[in-house]
């Protein structure tokens, strides 16, 4: 059996760890060729401060949308009129993008893309996907802000290729609703 003494006479160990290191260090390099981690890293740190940057210039005008309309658009709600029983928390006012997903970020400063509403409504009502489709939100929005109803750039705004993708009468069928 060799000692510790014995494989530090012959060197054994040395060769074996550099060759390691060797591997170690070559097998790096190469995924950092392949799939570019920094530059990955460089290219994340710009969309986050892009980002920032967005959402630094939208929240005037979503301060302001929310002064203005200043109820929820949904149920009426608002820190004056809250919901009974409920955490007052639930009536403050938030701003909510219609256009959601990827396309939440565009949607953010767009008065034809976001609604006024209460948090009760906010983070429980329309998170059901099924029960408020974008066009029964659009009809919110044509009923509360018709001035700032407008399909034709709220479709562009989602898809460009796509100017039907909802259509008016797709939204004129929630207005009872
Ligand atoms: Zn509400």
């Amino acid at each position: 059996m060799a000692t510790v003494a014995s494989i530090g006479k012959t060197g054994s160990i040395l060769p074996v760890a550099k060759g390691r290191l060797r591997r170690t260090v070559k097998n790096a390099a190469s995924s950092l060729a392949t799939r570019g981690p920094i530059q990955g890293h460089q290219d994340m740190r710009k969309i986050s401060i892009k980002r920032k940057e967005i959402v630094r210039q939208a929240a005037a005008f979503r301060k302001t949308l929310t002064k203005t309309v200043g109820k929820c658009e949904i149920c009426s709600a608002s820190p004056e009129k809250p919901h009974r029983n409920l955490h007052p928390a639930m009536s403050a006012l938030c701003v909510h993008e219609i256009a959601n997903g990827p396309d939440r970020m565009k949607a953010l400063d767009k008065p034809f893309a976001v609604l006024c509403l209460c948090w009760k409504c906010n983070s429980m009502s329309v998170m059901n996907k099924k029960d408020w489709p974008q066009s029964r939100q659009l009809a919110i929005l044509l009923k509360s802000r018709p001035n700032d109803f407008d399909l034709t750039a709220f479709n562009n705004l989602v898809n460009p290729n796509a100017p039907n993708r909802i259509t008016i009468d797709e939204v004129k069928e929630h207005l009872e609703d």
